[in-house]
């Protein structure tokens, strides 16, 4: 049933003045679809089911963002989130208060429903480093009232960044207990790591139910992000701070690699699921129409500055990997982990990487990437194994970051990674065999959200990891998120614990905090 009850139908040509101003992209994308355009739709539910978020800032912009979904688990493909094949009109405005009574930017914009009926408004002309808060209607609906807020700007060397990460949340194995929390932390940002939506059946067991098959057509895969995006704990946090999102693989198939499937498909296969993830990823998240998809492609990795303080190079270590070596699974390293063919970044990216790094005139360099960048034997076997997903597998691309980072000397390097349900502390060696060898950096890696349920400290084989990776300082397999403090002087990591995600309502708790000193490398306890 079509939700919109009565509408204005406006010219198409007005519609494309209009348009014109918002978005290049946008114009050619809905005159080749020639869907009616309503501008004053009357919804008959809140179309504003999903929230709004903000992400991507700058000194002087921010992406805005929302998704109209009247019905959102709505999954007849012609009637997806419950709206129907229309353009509907949606206006915004950007205030320097939160009651909205000083409004500095507003416009119009259009969902489509080639693009799920997203909106991203690319907001510029801001002040840096200040709060804004926004606010969206379509129809008869008003959204909630987001907060945002612009970084410094260039040059600015700021007193404080604090931001937190996170990564990994199954929506079937608990609660997003951790999310309750994130948003009473006082933070400027939020940074995703990857496994935002889990592609997987619906399940027998869990706390919180799937809906239907494994996930491959776009119409499912918009259907699971609307799934998450219900969440009111995970909601709340995109309502309240800008987040830098990338991905990992969950958001297409697990452990797929670049155009290589987990499972029996094929290449062409595979691509086509990818571009289907990709284009409901874009659409469910607030990024810039540089990321737009085009095909089965997607330009995630991109550098956001907070001021001189921080610059964040954000990875894509999924869409341009090799296949994972010696058939993937926790291996003793055979011959293909060394091959100089292989790849985890991509030329392209890692070039990117290096440049970008050279020039970052950043106090602090957080790469915020998705798999554990650490040499590191997990510790099950009697020989050494790694996790051949993880950088582990791709010697010839690590060793490379890990040269460029000892000859070139970038400021400070810090890499922040998920993936892996646990949280590590972890120092970068140039030689990982010998103890005396140079500190590179340090990676602080976040345990999940809710992935693998509620938990423990420590697992069997704890004490073997400690004993055979000497660069290991701290692992604990709680759920939760890490808070980070970036000021001049130093860097600190703050792990933040829930016991338990399998009901809701957990307490908090920082666990452990660990700092790393401007112009000293290496990890020390706080
Ligand atoms: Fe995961
Ligand atoms: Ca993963």
């Amino acid at each position: 049933m079509a939700p919109i009850a009565s509408d204005t139908l406006a010219s198409m040509s007005l519609a494309r003045r209009d348009l014109l101003i918002q978005s290049g992209t946008l114009i050619s994308s809905l005159a080749a679809l020639s869907v009616p355009l309503f501008a004053s739709p009357r919804f008959a539910k809140d179309p504003f089911t999903l929230g709004v978020a903000s992400g991507d800032p700058t000194a002087s912009g921010i992406v805005l963002w929302t998704r109209l979904a009247p019905d959102p688990l709505n999954a007849d493909p012609l009637h997806g989130g419950g709206m129907d094949q229309a353009a509907v009109e949606v206006t915004w405005r950007l205030s320097e208060d939160e009651k909205l009574s000083k409004v500095v930017k507003k416009g119009k914009t259009v969902a489509t429903p080639n693009l799920g009926h997203s909106v991203h408004v690319e907001v510029e002309g801001l002040r840096p480093d200040r709060w804004y808060w926004y606010q969206f209607q379509a129809g008869n609906y008003t959204s909630p009232i987001g907060r945002t807020r612009t970084m410094p700007a260039a040059g600015a060397l700021a007193a404080k960044l604090n931001f937190a990460f996170a990564s990994c949340q199954h929506w079937e194995t608990g609660w997003f207990n951790a999310y309750e929390h994130m948003a009473q932390e006082d933070l400027h940002l939020v940074v995703h790591l990857g496994d935002y939506i889990y592609e997987g059946p619906e399940r027998t067991s869990g706390v919180r139910k799937h809906t239907g098959p494994e996930i491959t057509t776009l119409t499912h895969y918009r259907n699971r992000h609307a799934l998450y995006k219900t969440d009111a704990h995970l909601q709340r946090v995109h309502r309240l701070f800008p987040w830098i999102v990338t991905w990992d693989d969950h958001e297409v198939d697990n452990n797929y690699a670049g155009d290589v499937a987990e499972d029996k498909q094929t290449r062409a296969e595979l691509l086509e699921r990818r571009a289907n993830a990709y284009q409901a990823y874009y659409e469910n998240m607030p990024l810039r129409v540089s990321s737009l998809p085009k095909g089965s492609a997607m330009q995630l990795y991109r550098a956001l500055d907070f001021g001189s303080l921080a610059k964040f190079t954000v990875l894509d270590t999924r869409q341009y990997r090799t296949d994972q070596p010696c058939g993937d699974g926790n291996k003793p390293a055979c011959a293909e982990v060394f091959d100089p063919q292989a790849t985890i970044l991509g030329a392209t990216q890692r070039e990117w990487l290096f440049q970008t790094l050279d020039r970052s005139p950043a106090r602090w360099n957080v790469i915020a990437q998705q798999v554990l960048m650490a040499r590191l034997d997990v510790a099950m076997r009697a020989e050494e194994t790694f996790s051949m997903d993880q950088w582990s597998g791709y010697e010839a691309d690590r060793r490379k970051v890990l040269d460029f980072l000892g000859a070139r000397k970038p400021t400070n390097p810090i890499v922040i990674t998920g993936d892996i349900h646990t949280n590590w502390v972890v120092d970068l060696k140039a030689d990982w065999k010998d103890e005396k060898s140079a500190v590179l950096g340090t990676e602080f890696v976040g345990t999940s959200i809710t992935s693998g349920g509620d938990g423990s400290d420590e697992r069997p084989n704890t004490a073997a990891q400690y004993q055979r990776n000497p660069h290991l300082k701290w692992f604990n397999a709680r759920r939760g998120y890490v808070r980070c403090e970036l000021t001049p002087a130093h860097y600190r990591a703050d792990y933040r614990i829930v016991p338990f995600v399998t009901k809701p309502g957990a307490p908090v708790e920082t666990r452990t905090s660990w700092t790393v000193e401007n112009g000293r490398l290496g990890v020390q306890k706080t």
